[in-house]
């Protein structure tokens, strides 16, 4: 609608498109061509109603869009150069139910690992509460599917996860990570976690600091708890006072960097492949690119390898990211 309205500067209205459930399908896109990287929604809305969270209110319910559409899509972004692409749904892992014939996500994995290319195939988010282990066992066998996994545990207490409405407890969380890093050699964990939700007392939080310590994720996206108007949690008791849960928040993030850091100083003297998506001129390094299991790493060279894979030796590493070189002797890559 709005390029017919730009190019033919006529009014025009049109509501079929916003019927409820419905996908507008077709739309022209516009994307930023330099880079490597492009992300392709999947399914819209959510059905699950974390007492936290205001998606489902202004997303709508959870609609997938149909198989074919989106296999269109992924190898028009392929002819188009995209080497990267990320799968994008409020919860991917319950993708299909509503779509004919009701493919699940792994078989929109090994769908799209079947076409012809050089390219990796990320998404997010999931959601622990679906993820299952045909899933965990169709990202172990799909080459082109990176081998990261970003699963938002939100809290390591059970009866915040209840309060949380998240559908799933502590134990049932750890036992998917343990199989997840049991099938995927060299997994990459990243994780959302909140800190201070309603009631959260000391030892509802040792929870969470003993699930971190257990999963050992390499980075952590940390919230401090804040109200959504019109979500159950916004009633719900803010009893815990705002210097707590930064204190809390502090602690988490030592033990967390700790983690990350001892993680990430793992690959050095490692060669791996890492695609290179960009360039900037103002940096100490030039490039960026990102592994197999989207590890940022920071490298010098020219801005025409925006979009190649090189061959990287890792140099040393922080806590955020990995710093190296192309390696020039092209010794095999190992698949981190
Ligand atoms: S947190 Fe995620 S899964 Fe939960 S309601 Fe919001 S969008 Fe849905």
């Amino acid at each position: 609608m709005l390029y017919e309205k730009l190019t033919n500067s006529k009014r025009i209205f049109d509501v079929s498109a916003d019927e409820a459930g419905k996908i507008a399908e077709g739309l022209p896109t516009h994307r930023d061509r330099e880079g490597a990287k492009a992300w392709l929604s999947i399914m819209y809305g959510c059905n699950n109603f974390c007492s936290y969270c205001v998606v489902p209110y202004v997303r709508g319910r959870e609609r997938s869009r149909d198989i074919s559409m989106i296999e269109k899509d992924f190898v028009g972004l392929i002819e188009a150069g995209y080497k990267d692409i990320t799968l994008l749904g409020q919860n991917v892992n319950s993708y299909g139910k509503d779509v004919e014939g009701s493919p699940d996500f792994s078989d929109l994995l090994y769908r799209l690992n079947a076409i012809d290319g050089d390219f990796k195939i990320r998404f997010m988010t999931s959601h622990p509460k679906d993820a299952s282990e045909k899933l965990i066992n169709a990202i172990a066998e799909c080459e082109k599917v990176s081998k990261h996994l970003h699963v938002p545990f939100q809290a390591g207490s059970n009866r915040i996860l209840k309060q949380m409405n998240r559908g799933y407890t502590k134990e049932k969380y750890l036992s998917l990570i343990a199989y997840a890093k049991e099938k995927i050699p060299n997994l990459v964990l990243t994780s959302d976690v909140i800190v201070g939700f309603p009631g959260e007392t000391e030892e509802d939080f040792l929870e969470t600091l003993d699930l971190i310590q257990k999963v050992r994720f390499h980075a952590l996206f940390t919230f401090l708890y804040s109200k959504r108007p019109g979500t159950k949690a916004a009633d719900m008791e803010d009893n815990v006072s705002k210097e707590e849960k930064q204190k809390r928040f502090d602690r988490l993030l030592l033990i967390q960097n700790q983690i990350s850091k001892q993680l990430h100083n793992e690959y050095v003297g490692k060669t791996m492949r890492v695609l290179i998506d960009a360039f900037s001129e103002d940096n100490q390094f030039a490039l960026e690119g990102r592994t197999d299991g989207g590890r940022l790493v920071h490298l010098n060279g020219d801005r025409s390898l925006i979009g190649t894979y090189q061959d990287i030796k890792i140099e040393r590493s922080s806590t955020w990211a990995l710093f190296g070189t192309i390696d020039d002797k092209q010794k095999k890559p190992e698949a981190l």
